[in-house]
């Protein structure tokens, strides 16, 4: 049978159980004040958490590749080649990460899908935290490895796991976010790398919110832990602290040749123009030299944190500039997020599925271009909202 039907049927099934989710039209550039669906508001919705997204440098770096090398990259990298900016930005990314060798994905989302399938199969099984993102999950379903998952955050739970499937023939990795998008909590690495290590378990890690924020240069939380040495692999996006557009997997160079030979969101898509490289290369260049950044957007979200508590507002187990104000129900949100944007203020409400059911929230993500009085008008929305 043709049902058409099912289209509106759905759309209406998720618009009564405040799931339905729409875009609005941004009239600005990237920055903490945006026009957005027609109006001026203080956002605090993106990761572009070291404010380059709009940077001038980022901008004349993107502007003068767009001059040198036109802007689309025609085809798969192996089929057209690729351009000096491509290897230079995989150069800059190995040399950031600690690692041998980096390849760039058109998004992070991709690179995920690329480095799971790429490493794992039929027969083979991938551990993941419950909250991991849809990326990793859409991995695994992808590569047709058994999925085998731990409660949010919980070690012995992950080592449980590992020793549960220990008998399981096939390889076992075990992939985490280091941060998780929804809540800022960070994950138990160092335990997680010690379960893998006694388990023979490869670990791959998902720096996708850490990257330019965490650790002493930047790096990730691996690095902020000691611990760079002991993913067998480590996605990051140049999407999120670094402003632009893309995602990479920094890894041995041999883990990086298997990729280019078997990783199917690689081979079988267009590579990122070349202007995208040189954005990235040069948002790269200033998270490392300019520091300040990071440490003034953690701060924020320290005081952040601090104020919703002394207001009576749960933040979580956040420890990073994303911030989540759990409330519950998905109608809860949206009436939050609502009131909010009345009084200016942009702060998405997170409703299932991305968070489990009576997980919805707010999730604040703050910039290193917010100020004091930004979260302070903040704070002050939420609790008339709260009344
Ligand atoms: N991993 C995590 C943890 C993410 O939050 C995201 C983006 N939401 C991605 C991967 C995908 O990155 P990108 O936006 O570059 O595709």
């Amino acid at each position: 049978m043709n049902d058409i039907d099912f289209i509106r049927r759905t759309l209406d099934d998720l618009r009564a159980r405040d799931l339905y989710r729409s875009l609005a039209a941004l009239g600005s550039a990237a920055g903490p004040r945006v026009r957005l669906g027609g109006r001026e508001v203080l956002q605090f919705a993106s990761n572009d958490y070291l404010g380059l997204a709009a940077d001038p440098r980022v901008r004349e770096a993107a502007r003068r590749a767009l001059e040198r090398w036109g802007w689309g990259a025609g085809a798969s990298r192996l089929l057209t080649g690729h351009t000096d900016a491509h290897a230079a930005l995989e150069a800059d990314l190995a040399a950031f990460k600690h690692t041998e060798a980096a390849l760039v994905f058109p998004t992070g989302y991709l690179a995920n899908l690329g480095l799971v399938t790429a490493l794992a199969g039929r027969g083979d099984t991938v551990v993941l935290d419950r909250a991991s993102h849809a990326s990793l999950y859409d991995a695994v379903r992808l590569s047709g490895a058994r999925l085998v998952r731990y409660a949010p955050g919980d070690a012995a739970a992950a080592a449980d796991a590992l020793a549960r499937t220990a008998d399981r023939p096939g390889r076992r990795l075990l992939a985490t976010d280091t941060v998780f998008s929804m809540d800022g909590r960070l994950a138990p690495l160092a335990a997680l790398a010690r379960s893998c290590g006694e388990a023979g378990a490869l670990l791959l890690v998902d720096e996708a919110h850490a990257t330019g924020l965490l650790g002493p240069t930047g790096a990730g939380l691996a690095e902020a832990l000691g611990l760079a040495d002991r993913p067998a692999a480590s996605v990051g996006t140049l999407s999120k602290a670094l402003g632009g557009l893309g995602g990479f997997v920094a890894a041995p160079r041999e883990t990086c040749d298997l990729l280019v030979n078997r990783a199917r969101p690689f081979i079988y898509t267009t590579a990122l123009p070349a202007a995208a490289c040189e954005a990235a290369r040069a948002a790269l260049a200033i998270a490392r030299t300019e520091p300040q950044r990071r440490g003034r957007v953690l701060a924020l979200a320290d005081r952040l944190r601090g104020r919703l508590r002394e207001e009576g507002f749960d933040p979580g187990r956040s420890e990073t500039p994303i911030v989540p104000v759990l409330v519950g129900e998905a109608g809860r949100a949206l009436e939050a997020s609502g009131a909010l944007l009345a009084r200016g203020l942009l702060c998405p409400a997170i409703r299932p599925p991305t968070v489990p059911p009576g997980g919805s929230r707010l999730r604040i993500s703050l910039t290193a271009g917010h100020t004091e009085e930004d979260v302070e008008r903040l704070v002050a929305a939420l609790a008339a909202w709260r009344g």
